[in-house]
């Protein structure tokens, strides 16, 4: 049976995120599918930069009390919380992914002392992979793939996984694999890049003992906006991450000597916090208030079922390289084809914005809070006038 632009807008119709739209500035006419590497601006965030600009001409220094910068990492990671089933206090916004994850992996290591080993996917995110390795280097640790039959036994001090695959979208078992982990005695660590914000996370539900995620993609924190670290409140104050800057002091204006590290996430941080990002963020998430995760989900999957549905009879030439069960798959959709390339350059001049990763993968992310079906249908209309014949 052919699927119709009316049945796309009937769908919109009946969509109880459908208004979310409004709180986007999506240019005229783009089908915006890149989400999943960059979100879009919303609206708010221009008003609030603009706002933190007055506040610091204002009252300079003093703004860090006035305007509330100071209590900006905690109240973020406050706010990611909801989004990640972590307790407000068990999530802390600050640095980048990569960073984040190179602290919270040494971090780990040391509370697993005489294990030689950390695991993690080939398959993960290239970042992730050579934070792994760099980590390995340091501690003299071996580094196995547990995609590639690494064993998961008592020499592991840490597993990394990411939740969603970044290539193909397939979400991972947490409380599965976590719990496999444990019953070897060693730590499991989250990547939640692609997950937060398009479909729920229960770190808590799952066991989880640490995690890392940014806010750039489905956040729409803006390009680099300040990544987030969750550690389980049983393990915070074990945790010795080994960048011991003023930021994670406990006394930072002490101007002592010695470090002493912050009580609870606090001390994960660095140095002084990127605040333009921060309110940019913090502006970006009001996007997401009072929008359930389910709801987020259920709006993702729909989205992504009927993308697949009209490939399926629109673009037989695309092989789908995602999960076909929409529950077994994030909120992005990837197909291969040899000129995978080519297609997404012609389909951007078309307005239709997806990503490429090498060697023929295309990624379409349905970000639930701002994309339409009529977007989907209209997107592989597109997409099939460019695909070669
Ligand atoms: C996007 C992404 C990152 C990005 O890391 P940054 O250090 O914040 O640039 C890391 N890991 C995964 C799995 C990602 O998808």
């Amino acid at each position: 049976m052919t699927i119709t632009r009316a049945d796309a807008v009937r769908l919109d119709a009946a969509d109880p995120l459908a208004g979310l739209r409004d709180r986007f500035d999506i240019p005229e006419g783009v089908v915006y599918l890149d989400g999943n590497s960059l979100g879009a601006p919303p609206r708010a965030v221009a008003g609030a930069l603009a706002a933190f600009a007055d506040d610091w001409r204002r009252d300079l220094i003093g703004a860090w009390g006035s305007a509330g910068w100071g209590g900006l990492a905690a109240r973020l990671g406050a706010r990611v919380a909801r989004l990640v089933g972590a307790a407000e206090d068990e999530v802390i916004v600050t640095d980048t992914t990569s960073g984040n994850l190179f602290k919270l992996l040494v971090a780990a290591c040391r509370m697993r002392p005489g294990r030689s080993r950390v695991l993690i996917e080939a398959a993960n995110f290239p970042s992730d992979l050579y934070v792994a390795q760099g980590v390995c280097e340091l501690l003299g640790l071996e580094l196995g793939y547990l995609d590639e039959g690494a064993p998961l036994d008592e020499t592991v001090a840490v597993v990394v996984h990411s939740h969603v695959d970044f290539r193909t979208g397939e979400i991972a078992d947490m409380a599965g694999l976590t719990a496999r982990a444990h019953d070897v005695g060693a730590l499991m660590l989250w990547d939640l890049c692609h997950s937060a914000g398009a479909i729920p996370v229960d770190l808590t539900g799952a066991g989880a003992d640490l995690a890392v995620g940014c806010t750039y993609k489905y956040l729409n924190g803006g390009p680099g906006s300040p990544a987030y670290a969750y550690v389980a409140g049983r393990l915070q104050d074990r945790v010795r991450q080994p960048i011991t800057g003023w930021g994670g002091h406990a006394r930072r204006f002490a101007m002592a000597r010695e470090f002493e590290p912050a009580p609870g996430t606090a001390r994960l941080q660095v140095s002084q916090a990127p605040v333009i990002g921060m309110v940019a963020l913090d502006a970006a998430l009001d996007a997401f208030e009072g929008v359930s995760v389910e709801a987020l989900r259920d709006k993702a999957a729909s989205l992504g079922e009927l993308f697949v549905a009209l490939a399926a009879e629109r673009l037989p030439a695309l092989r789908l390289v995602s999960p076909r069960d929409p529950a077994a798959r994030g909120s992005q959709v990837s197909f291969a084809h040899p000129a995978a390339e080519r297609i997404l350059a012609e389909a951007a001049e078309r307005g239709v914005v997806g990503d490429f990763r090498p060697p023929e993968t295309m990624r379409f992310g349905f970000a639930p809070l701002y994309v339409r079906h009529v977007d989907v249908y209209e997107a592989v209309e597109r997409i099939a006038a460019v695909v070669p014949a």
